[in-house]
């Protein structure tokens, strides 16, 4: 029988900065209740992708032809080594390199390959944001952190600044993880800090606010006709906040256990040495060629160079 043990360390193996099993239940009911309220509210904006698919999200066992058993959760901790200038239109860090998605999967084939050696007759299906999965929920279930106010996983250890990959197993494991208490205790910080007022209750993020969704996920997702937003786009010059055109890290920075988390220089995830330099004029005089060639790889391309001009518009006023 596969243990728990040996699956972490063929997760170290495969890359991956912390590892944690869960057996595969449905979701308790208060968690996909508190899901399904947020979608009736319309906190999630135009990512009209997360009503789909209901039935299995509330039971991730049916996302396996011939049932799951097991959740395997490994992140890898992207917290950079180095930040952008804070004069320069900032992007979120998550975004410094290359796609994750890819990169995260390749290490989950890599490692149910590995798991498979020992264990011939395994199944097992990789997923890294793609699937109608409470990817955070069983992170937390998997012993790798609580849910911190701003929404996040938030780990003692590896702070938020992680990637989350999850590999759903055919077979049952032994030794599953001890779930973390939550250690956000009375602190507000994040919901302090977060310029738009966006972090609501219980986890949650209202998305029409968040400048996550208002800088990427409206350019992949928009808003229907007549639906509004529910907040315009940061000033840095009146609020004194960065300036962020590519998502937003606010809520994570000023995290305590983000300050001590450790940083894991991953090579794919260090810094384009473009993103050192690039001002606002640069982004607005920026070609469709030099864009491709300098974010092909890069997740910035999901918000497309339209959208990228769009932002840095509605965050700096040129002279
Ligand atoms: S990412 Fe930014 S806008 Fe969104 S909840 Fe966090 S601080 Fe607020
Ligand atoms: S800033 Fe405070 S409340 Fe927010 S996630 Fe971090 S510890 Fe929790």
């Amino acid at each position: 029988m596969l243990t728990s043990d040996f699956i972490q360390a063929a997760a170290h193996a495969a890359g991956f900065d912390a590892c944690g099993v869960a057996p595969l239940a449905k979701l308790p009911e208060d968690v996909l209740r508190s899901f399904c309220e947020w979608l009736q509210h319309g906190h999630h904006a135009g990512m009209r992708y997360m009503e789909r698919h209901l039935q299995k999200r509330a039971d991730p066992r049916l996302l396996l032809k011939g049932g799951a058993r097991t959740a395997v959760v490994a992140l890898v901790s992207y917290k950079p080594l180095r930040r952008q200038p804070p004069h320069l239109p900032q992007v979120s860090c998550y975004a410094y390199g290359q796609d994750y998605h890819e990169a995260l999967k390749q290490k989950l084939r890599n490692l149910l390959a590995a798991l498979q050696a020992e264990h011939p007759a395994l199944q097992g299906r990789p997923f890294v944001d793609t699937a109608p999965l409470q990817e955070r929920y069983l992170a937390v279930e998997a012993g790798l952190g609580w849910l911190g106010k701003n929404g996040m996983l938030t780990g003692k250890e590896l702070g938020s600044y992680t990637f989350i990959g999850t590999l759903l197993l055919s077979d049952e494991v032994k030794g599953n993880a001890q779930p973390q208490k939550n250690r956000c205790g009375s602190c507000t910080r994040c919901m302090d800090a977060c310029p738009t007022k966006a972090i609501l209750d219980n986890g949650r993020v209202n998305s029409r606010r968040c400048l996550s969704y208002r800088t990427i996920e409206r350019y992949a997702n928009p808003l229907q006709d007549g639906e509004e937003s529910e907040e315009s786009m940061v000033k840095d010059e009146k609020t004194g906040v960065p300036s962020y055109i590519f998502g937003c890290d606010i809520c994570q920075e000023v995290c305590p256990w983000n300050r001590r988390a450790k940083v894991v220089a991953h090579a794919e995830m260090q810094m384009l040495p473009q993103l050192l330099t690039l001002t606002a004029e640069d982004w607005l005089a920026m070609s469709d060629d030099d864009f491709e060639k300098i974010f092909g790889q890069s997740p910035i391309r999901r918000a497309t160079l339209q959208g990228m001009k769009e932002n840095v518009r509605a965050t700096i006023r040129l002279p």
